[in-house]
Protein backbone atom coordinates (compact mmCIF):
# COMPACT_ATOMS: atom_id res chain seq x y z
CA UNK A 1 0.00 0.00 0.00
CA UNK A 2 1.42 3.90 -0.58
CA UNK A 3 -0.21 6.76 0.55
CA UNK A 4 -0.15 10.34 -1.59
CA UNK A 5 -1.01 13.66 -0.43
CA UNK A 6 -4.14 15.54 -2.52
CA UNK A 7 -5.61 18.94 -2.18
CA UNK A 8 -9.26 19.93 -3.44
CA UNK A 9 -8.38 23.53 -4.21
CA UNK A 10 -10.38 26.77 -3.55
CA UNK A 11 -11.85 26.50 -7.16
CA UNK A 12 -13.74 23.25 -6.13
CA UNK A 13 -14.68 24.39 -2.58
CA UNK A 14 -16.09 27.58 -3.67
CA UNK A 15 -18.26 26.11 -6.56
CA UNK A 16 -19.63 23.02 -4.26
CA UNK A 17 -17.61 20.18 -6.21
CA UNK A 18 -15.77 18.65 -3.17
CA UNK A 19 -18.25 15.88 -3.05
CA UNK A 20 -18.09 15.36 -6.70
CA UNK A 21 -14.10 15.16 -6.64
CA UNK A 22 -14.53 12.76 -2.98
CA UNK A 23 -17.11 10.74 -4.97
CA UNK A 24 -14.39 10.04 -8.36
CA UNK A 25 -11.68 9.63 -5.57
CA UNK A 26 -13.50 6.77 -4.04
CA UNK A 27 -15.02 5.43 -7.38
CA UNK A 28 -11.08 4.87 -8.60
CA UNK A 29 -10.41 2.80 -4.76
CA UNK A 30 -8.98 4.94 -2.93
CA UNK A 31 -9.05 4.76 0.84
CA UNK A 32 -9.44 8.44 2.31
CA UNK A 33 -7.09 7.95 5.35
CA UNK A 34 -7.06 11.60 5.98
CA UNK A 35 -9.32 14.34 5.42
CA UNK A 36 -9.62 17.75 6.79
CA UNK A 37 -11.22 21.51 5.67
CA UNK A 38 -8.11 24.33 6.34
CA UNK A 39 -8.05 28.12 5.43
CA UNK A 40 -4.23 28.57 4.61
CA UNK A 41 -2.48 31.66 4.85
CA UNK A 42 -0.56 32.90 2.36
CA UNK A 43 3.06 31.54 4.33
CA UNK A 44 1.47 28.54 4.83
CA UNK A 45 0.79 28.25 0.93
CA UNK A 46 4.44 29.50 0.26
CA UNK A 47 6.04 26.97 2.69
CA UNK A 48 4.12 23.89 0.55
CA UNK A 49 4.93 25.05 -2.57
CA UNK A 50 8.54 25.96 -2.14
CA UNK A 51 9.91 24.23 -5.10
CA UNK A 52 8.20 26.50 -7.18
CA UNK A 53 9.51 29.47 -5.58
CA UNK A 54 11.66 30.95 -8.70
CA UNK A 55 8.61 30.21 -10.93
CA UNK A 56 6.69 33.12 -12.68
CA UNK A 57 3.45 32.05 -11.73
CA UNK A 58 4.13 31.77 -8.16
CA UNK A 59 2.70 34.63 -6.47
CA UNK A 60 -0.74 34.53 -8.30
CA UNK A 61 -0.49 30.60 -7.58
CA UNK A 62 -0.05 31.23 -3.04
CA UNK A 63 -2.66 34.21 -3.60
CA UNK A 64 -5.06 31.82 -5.36
CA UNK A 65 -4.44 29.00 -3.02
CA UNK A 66 -4.76 31.19 0.04
CA UNK A 67 -8.37 32.47 -1.02
CA UNK A 68 -10.77 30.43 0.26
CA UNK A 69 -10.78 27.36 2.42
CA UNK A 70 -9.32 24.34 0.99
CA UNK A 71 -9.74 19.80 1.88
CA UNK A 72 -6.47 18.26 2.44
CA UNK A 73 -6.29 15.07 2.31
CA UNK A 74 -4.24 11.48 2.58
CA UNK A 75 -5.62 8.91 -0.14
CA UNK A 76 -3.97 5.03 0.26
CA UNK A 77 -4.30 2.80 -2.48
CA UNK A 78 -1.59 0.40 -4.11
CA UNK A 79 0.38 2.76 -6.51
CA UNK A 80 -1.77 5.66 -5.27
CA UNK A 81 1.19 8.33 -6.01
CA UNK A 82 1.23 7.69 -9.98
CA UNK A 83 -2.88 6.34 -9.96
CA UNK A 84 -3.75 9.68 -8.12
CA UNK A 85 -2.13 12.23 -10.92
CA UNK A 86 -3.48 9.97 -13.32
CA UNK A 87 -6.98 10.94 -11.97
CA UNK A 88 -6.44 14.48 -11.75
CA UNK A 89 -5.17 14.74 -15.12
CA UNK A 90 -2.66 17.08 -16.94
CA UNK A 91 -2.18 20.37 -15.47
CA UNK A 92 -3.90 22.27 -17.94
CA UNK A 93 -7.79 21.00 -17.84
CA UNK A 94 -7.47 21.84 -21.86
CA UNK A 95 -5.00 19.15 -22.41
CA UNK A 96 -6.50 17.02 -19.57
CA UNK A 97 -7.84 12.81 -20.66
CA UNK A 98 -11.58 12.39 -20.58
CA UNK A 99 -12.64 11.29 -17.36
CA UNK A 100 -10.05 13.03 -15.36
CA UNK A 101 -10.93 15.03 -12.42
CA UNK A 102 -9.49 18.65 -14.10
CA UNK A 103 -11.18 17.71 -17.35
CA UNK A 104 -14.42 17.51 -15.65
CA UNK A 105 -14.16 19.84 -12.99
CA UNK A 106 -11.20 22.54 -14.08
CA UNK A 107 -11.57 25.98 -14.74
CA UNK A 108 -7.75 27.52 -16.10
CA UNK A 109 -4.23 26.04 -15.81
CA UNK A 110 -4.29 27.26 -12.65
CA UNK A 111 -7.61 27.21 -10.96
CA UNK A 112 -7.21 23.24 -11.72
CA UNK A 113 -9.39 21.90 -8.95
CA UNK A 114 -6.93 19.36 -7.35
CA UNK A 115 -3.09 18.68 -6.18
CA UNK A 116 -1.52 15.85 -6.41
CA UNK A 117 2.21 14.95 -4.83
CA UNK A 118 4.16 13.93 -7.80
CA UNK A 119 6.62 11.61 -6.19
CA UNK A 120 7.71 9.51 -3.15
CA UNK A 121 9.93 12.31 -2.11
CA UNK A 122 7.11 15.30 -2.66
CA UNK A 123 4.47 12.62 -0.74
CA UNK A 124 6.54 12.01 2.51
CA UNK A 125 7.56 16.33 2.95
CA UNK A 126 3.39 17.12 2.04
CA UNK A 127 1.52 14.54 4.17
CA UNK A 128 3.13 15.73 7.25
CA UNK A 129 2.77 19.00 6.44
CA UNK A 130 -0.87 18.78 7.23
CA UNK A 131 -1.28 15.73 9.14
CA UNK A 132 0.18 13.92 12.18
CA UNK A 133 0.25 9.95 12.81
CA UNK A 134 -2.75 10.69 14.82
CA UNK A 135 -5.01 12.08 12.07
CA UNK A 136 -4.20 9.33 9.41
CA UNK A 137 -6.32 6.41 9.96
N1 LIG B 1 0.25 26.61 -12.33
C1 LIG B 1 -0.07 27.85 -12.86
N2 LIG B 1 0.45 28.20 -14.08
C2 LIG B 1 1.27 27.37 -14.79
C3 LIG B 1 1.59 26.12 -14.24
C4 LIG B 1 1.06 25.76 -13.02
O1 LIG B 1 -0.80 28.62 -12.24
O2 LIG B 1 1.70 27.74 -15.89
C5 LIG B 1 -0.29 26.23 -11.01
C6 LIG B 1 -1.37 25.14 -11.09
O3 LIG B 1 -2.35 25.41 -10.08
C7 LIG B 1 -0.57 23.89 -10.80
C8 LIG B 1 0.42 24.39 -9.76
O4 LIG B 1 0.76 25.70 -10.21
O5 LIG B 1 -1.39 22.83 -10.33
C9 LIG B 1 1.70 23.57 -9.64
O6 LIG B 1 2.28 23.44 -10.92
P1 LIG B 1 2.87 22.05 -11.44
O7 LIG B 1 3.61 22.32 -12.69
O8 LIG B 1 3.58 21.35 -10.33
O9 LIG B 1 1.53 21.24 -11.84
P2 LIG B 1 0.78 19.97 -11.19
O10 LIG B 1 1.82 19.07 -10.59
O11 LIG B 1 -0.18 20.51 -10.15
O12 LIG B 1 0.03 19.35 -12.34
Amino acid sequence: MERTFAIIKPDAVERNVTGKVIAMIEEAGFKVVGMKKILLSKSQVEGFYYVHKERPFFGDLCAFMSRGPVITLVLEKENAIADWRTLMGATNPANAAEGTIRKSLGVSIEENTVHGSDSPESASFEIPYFFNQLELV
